[in-house]
Order: structure tokens, then sequence, then C-alpha cells
């Protein structure tokens, strides 16, 4: 291991390899380090889906059939009322991959582009330069302490945030440590089907309602039911118990559990700072309808990595006001699109399950068209009399008993907020003048939003 780089990532899973393949095919001179060892590098899940249609977007390696890391792949999924009744199909494609394994090959794919991979070597602190500004980091490699020169470090630890939250205040990037009222817990159980030849799962099927699902895993015969839930694992686990006493779901044997905290809040308002750069769970970029979060990251990954290899390349420093378009590019793009939909989801799911069941029946934001809509674009492809008929049904509802008035101003009231935000995001400043007054009214307006998440 060289003591100067161009770049030094912290963390070497998928946001972090992949962030540093893209700057070593540069030719910048590329650090990527993990705290773990390489056989416990991403063992903290072992199955997860990637969107197989974006895979090519990002020319990053699809697990095949016969890969060592490739599962199974669907090319729809279902999702069900509070009572399992007007499934709704989405059509988006996924590949069922293991995660270990399929780090194991990015970091491989990295090396091939010439980054160093350097694990059981964890971030302890930034260096500073004499002028107070970030120079690379101090290590700890095997319990020694290692300090290495880097013109831009990247925090791509995951939700752990270890070099984000470690900034000075007003460095640049908010410091916040993803709080526990900000994360999604999830819980997976490995089952074995009594009769698999029955009740076979060859795509996953969710219910909304209890925010759990049934998905295929690397055993025909077996599946994972999930469930994801705010407050803690042990409220993710009475939600199960609600779940699966309202949900008929075939017969099984639980092999095996694993659980995970993903992050449920808002990203830092700017992705980079004098000489740091943050991407991946640690800039909070989980897709908010799903938790999924593995190529929401690479989209912030590839523009950072067009955006700053070339100002390294020219011998430049890596600056905050260098790399602002970082941020420009990203959060008018798919920043104001998962923006908007965290502003509204929580209005949205805030409903009785016998209004939910409602809104499945008639198509009101569960539908075939807007859950693949959300799957693909980040948004609900809708026109102007598509909402004005969710409107009409509702007020139906309304005339009928079936449906509160007050969820329908409370759905409405998160639309309109919502798109308040997304419209703020579309006009993220073009530069760092411009930046303080657009953070107060992005403060103000998140803070109208109703919370899926609540802390009480
Ligand atoms: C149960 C569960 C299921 C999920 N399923 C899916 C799915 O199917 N599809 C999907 O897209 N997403 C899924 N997600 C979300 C997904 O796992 C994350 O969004 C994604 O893995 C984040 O990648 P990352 O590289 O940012 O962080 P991580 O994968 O968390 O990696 C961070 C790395 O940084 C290292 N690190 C941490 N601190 C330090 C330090 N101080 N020094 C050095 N290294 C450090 C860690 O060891 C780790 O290897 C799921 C999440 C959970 C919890």
């Amino acid at each position: 291991m060289n003591d100067a780089y161009d770049v030094l990532v912290i963390g070497a899973a998928t946001a972090g390899s992949y962030f540093g393949k893209l700057m070593a095919e540069q030719g910048m001179k590329v650090l990527i380090v993990d705290r773990l060892s390489s056989e416990t590098l991403g063992r903290r899940l072992d199955i997860f889906h990637l969107d197989k249609e974006v895979l090519p977007v990002f020319g990053v390696p699809e697990p095949r059939p016969g890969d060592d890391d490739y599962v199974t792949e669907f090319q729809s999924g279902l999702t069900l009322s509070p009572e399992s009744n007007y499934p709704k199909t989405t059509q988006y494609p996924f590949i069922v991959s293991h995660m270990p394994l399929y780090i194991k090959r990015l970091n491989r794919w990295a090396e091939s582009f010439g980054a160093e991979i350097s694990c059981d070597t964890e971030f302890a602190d930034f260096v500073y330069d004499g002028n107070g500004k970030i120079a690379g980091a101090l290590l700890q490699k095997n319990g020694k302490p290692l300090t290495v020169a880097a013109k831009l470090v990247v925090d791509a630890s995951g939700i752990a945030s270890a070099a984000r939250s470690r900034l000075k205040d007003g460095y640049g990037v908010e410091n916040f440590q993803v709080a526990d009222h900000e994360k999604f817990y999830v819980v997976l159980r490995y089952v074995k089907l009594k009769n698999p030849e029955r009740d076979r799962v060859t795509r996953p099927c969710g219910w909304p309602a209890y925010k759990a699902w049934i998905a295929p895993q690397h055993d025909p015969d077996g599946a994972i039911i999930g469930i994801g839930q705010s407050h803690s694992f042990a409220h993710a686990e009475q939600a199960f118990q609600e779940f699966i006493s309202r949900v008929r779901l075939p017969d099984y044997d639980v092999l095996y559990k694993e659980q995970g905290t993903t992050p449920f809040r808002r990203p830092p308002y700017s992705f980079v700072a004098d000489g740091f750069l943050v991407i991946g769970d640690s800039a909070c970029m989980t897709k908010s309808f799903s938790g999924e979060g593995v190529t929401s990251a690479w989209t912030l990954c590839k523009i950072a990595a067009e955006t700053i290899a070339p100002i390294i390349k020219s011998g430049a420093p890596a600056t905050r006001r260098a790399m602002w378009r970082v941020n420009t590019e990203y959060m008018r793009g798919q920043g104001a699109k998962l923006a908007h939909i965290m502003g509204w989801i929580g209005g949205a799911v805030n409903c009785t399950l016998s209004e939910q069941e409602f809104m499945f029946k008639h198509d009101i934001v569960f539908s075939d068209k807007a859950l693949t809509d959300t799957n693909r674009h980040f948004e609900a492809k809708m026109t102007v009399s598509e909402m004005l008929g969710w409107a009409f049904k509702m007020l139906g509802g309304v005339c009928s008993g079936q449906f509160r008035f007050s969820t329908v101003l409370s759905m409405l009231r998160s639309v309109f907020r919502a798109g308040n935000i997304k419209r703020h995001y579309q006009r993220y400043p073009g530069n760092e003048e411009a930046f303080d007054a657009w953070r107060q009214k992005a403060d103000l307006l998140w803070s109208r939003v109703d919370g899926v998440l609540r802390e009480d």
C-alpha cells in the first residue's frame, strides 16, 4: 500500500467498489479500504435484488446463470391489498444475487482497472492540511495506525457514515448520524416451503399495508419472507405477527433470519466538500418506496466520477466549488424524484387498512402503471385527468362511507407538499452562492412533510 493517492474510498461494498472502479478507469490512483476482512465483506446480507434494466446504464457486471453470484431473476412482481385482493403487476425485471459474492466480483472488477483494495483497514479520522482542508485520512490497518494522503476522501461506509459523521461542523456536508427513528428495520426469514410443488415462489409478492413481502431465494423449494418497519427490530417482529395473522402465506419452516437497517431520511443537501465526497447509504440514497439502495447510489457515483476525475487530472484541487456540479446534476434529477416520493409516501400510507383496500380496488395510487412507473422512473407518470380520476374516486368513497374525508385531505396535502419539494430540488442552485437561501427553503418544505416513520 502506497501512502499518497488521488482517491481514498472508505468502504469496499457496492457503492465504494463502483466509484473506485470509475476513478481508476480514468487513470486515478485509487485506494479502497474496508474495516472487514475479505472473507466477511458483504456478509451482512445474503440475497439481494438488482434492477436488471439499469445495469447496462452503469456498465456494471451482470450476474448470469452459471455465475457463482447468480441466483435467479424475475420479470415482474405482485402487489396485493391488505386482504390479499386486487393483485397489481409491476413489470420490472430484477436479478437475484448473492451480495457477498457480487461484492467480490465488483472488487475484482475495480482491481482490474488498477484500484487497490485493502481489507482489515478502518477509517479513524480525517487528516487536514495547514488550511484546515481534508488532505487524507488516518486509518487503522490490522490495529496499527496508518496515514494516507489523498486528494479526495470518499465516504462509502454505509449507514454507519463513518467519515461523514466525523466532518467538522460547517465543513460543507452535513455531519448527522442517521438516527434510530430515521432507519427502516428489516427482518428477513429464509424459509423452506412445506409444499414447494404447490406453493413455489418465483417472483416477489408484497403487501404495502404491512410493509411485508415474500420473494424467491437460492433454494427453489424455499423463499424469503421480509418485513420492514420503523422504530426497532422488536416493532418489526410485532408487525410480522400482525401480518401473518391477517395474510395466508404458504406453510413453511424458518431456517434462519437476517436483519439490517436502511436509511429513511432525506440525503444531505450537499454531497461534496473540500477534498470530500459522500455516496451510497452514507448519503441516504435508498429508494424510499422499497428500501433498495444499490443502483440508486450508482447514479450519484457516475455523476461524481464524470465531474471529479477531470478536476483531479487537471491538477486542480477537488474543492467544493469545483465539484459543485455533482450536487446540481444529482439533485435536479434523481434527487428531485426520490425527494418527491419521500414527500408524499407518508400521506399515502397513513390510512386505515379498509381505506387501502378501497384504493387497491379502484386503482388509486396502487395500479399496475403507477407501481411499474415508480420502480422504473422513480415517479408515477400521471396525466392531469388520471390525477383527477383518483380524486373523484376518493370523493366517491367519502360519499359511500368507505373513505374518510380527512384521509382525502391528508393525501392531497402530502401530494401538494411533495410537489413543492420536487420543484425546489429541480431548482437546486448551479453554484455555491445561492445555496444558503435554497437550503433554508428546503428545510421549511421538509418540516411540513408527514412522516411515514415517526419518533413517537
Ligand atoms: C435486509 C436488507 C435488504 C436489502 N435488500 C436490498 C436489495 O434487494 N436491493 C438493493 O438495491 N438494496 C437492498 N438493501 C439496501 C442495500 O443493502 C444498501 O442500500 C447498499 O448495500 C448500500 O451500499 P453501500 O456500499 O453504500 O454501503 P454498505 O453495503 O453498507 O457498505 C459499507 C462498507 O463500509 C465498510 N465500513 C463501515 N465503516 C467503516 C470504517 N470506519 N472504515 C472502513 N470501512 C468501513 C463496511 O464494512 C461495509 O463493507 C437492503 C438492505 C437491507 C438492510
